[in-house]
């Protein structure tokens, strides 16, 4: 059984976002601990090189909520095309649908936008689209269903997104509700936290 959120982070030994507006608050049981942002636990033992690739390939999945099976595609559609495997995985993983509108600042967590997109609250390019995994490419535009509007989890949508700052890749309209795909994901903008060249090297082996 999965553990539940802020045990992964407790286990990680590090914060990784996973339950939206509670992670950036005090409420967050690791602050509450008094562990950096970032942070590790000072009485971890040091991990071998076999165990830092293992570590940020779970810390990777966890954060964008993939399983290992299409985890593991995404290093293979990464390996396969020309340029930095590293690079190129963290780009898939940013291009995910549910992670660009968490990004945009719809919602607060990739979690939530797993959930709403499944229930149908999005459009992709016009048309109701439900698959949270869809990887979204250059001039695409996401859109919040019209009926979506009135509904609890959208009820403050204008004032979230006036206070977010999203990414370069994505152009947000706070008016028409519509995020725009201007370009691919420029990893060194994000802060990701996560070591993806460990990663290539545990799937590389
Ligand atoms: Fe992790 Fe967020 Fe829970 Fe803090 S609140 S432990 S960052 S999931």
């Amino acid at each position: 059984m999965k553990k539940p959120s802020c045990k992964q982070c407790r286990a990680k030994g590090e914060k990784l976002f996973l339950k939206g507006e509670k992670c950036y608050t005090p409420k967050c049981p690791m602050a509450k601990r008094g562990l950096a942002l970032h942070g590790k636990s000072k009485r971890r033992p040091a991990l071998t090189t076999y165990g830092k690739q293992l570590t940020e390939k779970q810390k990777a999945k966890l954060i964008y909520g993939v399983r290992e099976r299409q985890f593991h595609r995404y290093f293979d559609l990464a390996d396969q095309k020309k340029g930095a495997t590293p690079v190129i995985l963290s780009q898939l993983l940013e291009r995910r649908l549910d992670n660009v509108i968490f990004r945009a600042g719809f919602v607060s967590s990739r979690a939530s936008a797993k959930k709403l997109i499944s229930y149908g609250h999005f459009f992709l390019n016009g048309r109701r689209h439900t698959i949270p995994s869809t990887l979204v490419k250059k001039g695409d535009v996401i859109s919040l269903n019209p009926v979506s509007l009135n509904k609890a989890p959208f009820k403050n949508i204008k004032e979230r997104l006036e206070k977010s700052k999203p990414p370069k890749f994505l152009e947000v309209d706070s008016d028409k509700l519509t995020i725009t795909i201007k370009e691919d994901p420029e990893v060194e903008e994000l802060d990701l936290n996560i070591d993806f060249p460990s990663i290539v090297e545990f799937y590389s082996k």
